[in-house]
């Protein structure tokens, strides 16, 4: 059956570096709306040109746009077997559009990867990169200090400004106002899961792994 995966998680809880992880191991791919969004504009399309335009003028790129987008990638050959959505739907309208789009084929496996807000906060404000080479160094575990010079080059690393605490705050206030909706819309389906995105990024995988084998078998 093919694995037609959606990752949901806040800021700081790893979904990213988990998704890539995840769809390179099971050779399905990884559809992150943010880097499609970003290569269209870098390659001047048309999707590329609307997006620019939405983005410069400070607003987010419109359901209709993203949907589009997803609709489209959704129907290539490789995405037959399944695919791992990373950063869609972010809201109910997009929710409700994917679940159009996925008639007919196998059902969707919702993973959320949650952490509490005063780990994603530790995360967040732990996070440098490095002046010299622009390499982002590792965040440190609990308990661990923030690294000071960078790991490959030796360079003095620093916060990027939107890492500082009150905007990481604002960050997660919105989203956790934007997705509680969206957790509600597939919180009872019997392919939704959570899993416990506090734990060390390996326990992480191995918890992914399980839920979505338990959530395939039904
Ligand atoms: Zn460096």
């Amino acid at each position: 059956m093919a694995l037609n995966l959606v990752f949901l998680g806040p800021p700081g809880a790893g979904k990213g570096t988990q998704a890539k992880k995840f769809a390179a191991g099971r050779a399905i791919p990884h559809v992150s709306t943010g880097d499609m969004l970003r290569e269209a504009v870098a390659a001047g399309t048309e999707l590329g040109r609307q997006a620019k335009a939405v983005m410069e003028s400070g607003a987010l790129v419109g359901d209709d746009i993203i949907i589009g987008v997803v609709r489209e990638r959704l129907a290539r050959p490789d995405a037959r077997e399944g695919f791992l959505l990373d950063g869609f739907p972010r809201t109910v309208p997009q929710a409700q559009a994917l679940d159009g789009i996925m008639s007919g084929r196998a059902p969707l496996i919702v993973v959320d990867i949650a952490a509490s807000d005063e780990e994603l906060v530790r995360r967040l404000t732990s996070r440098r990169v490095c002046s010299a080479c622009g390499a982002n160094a590792d965040v440190p575990a609990p308990g661990q200090p923030v690294p000071t010079a960078c790991a490959k080059c030796g360079g003095a690393l620093t916060q990027r400004a939107d890492d500082r605490e009150e905007v990481i705050r604002e960050r997660l206030r919105v989203y956790a106002r934007d997705t509680h909706p969206l957790l509600d819309y597939y919180r009872g389906r019997p392919t939704f899961r959570t899993v416990d995105g506090a734990q060390s990024p390996d326990r992480v995988a191995a918890d992914l792994a399980a839920a979505i084998e338990d959530a395939a078998r039904g």
